[in-house]
């Protein structure tokens, strides 16, 4: 069941690789997020990926448990589930989803017409 391809519907991000529908614009929380290869988006729900082994990782903020995600279709190497965080300041994070934003595509070339919610870095 939980194999099968989600088509998401309005607003999406999808992955870069292969199109993949990964997550809705509805689902993002925030763009202020950073992963080791640059910036990322912290989302409320992910559709299409698998996990990785939970793992323990000091970040920027603290130390967490994470779980990396990967495309279900190509395998790429997304960005991260929030297991659970050590400090108590960080405890929203946890079951949120982090993607790194050089690995998904925002539908900017689609023909829906966007408007983007806050400023773009290009
Ligand atoms: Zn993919």
């Amino acid at each position: 069941m939980e194999k099968v391809n989600v088509e998401l519907d309005g607003k999406l991000y999808s992955c870069r690789g292969c199109g993949t529908h990964l997550a809705l614009a509805d689902d993002l929380i925030s763009k202020d997020y950073y992963c080791p290869n640059g910036k990322a988006f912290l989302f409320r729900n992910v559709s299409n990926v698998s996990f990785g082994v939970p793992e323990e990782r000091m970040l920027i903020t603290g130390i967490y448990i994470i779980v990396g995600i990967f495309c279900c279709s190509c395998g790429q190497n997304l960005g991260w589930k929030y297991e659970s965080a050590r400090d108590k300041t960080q405890k929203f994070k946890e079951g949120k989803f982090i993607l790194d934003r050089g690995m998904i595509d925002d539908g900017a070339n689609s023909q829906h017409n966007i408007d983007t919610a806050g400023p773009v870095d290009s």
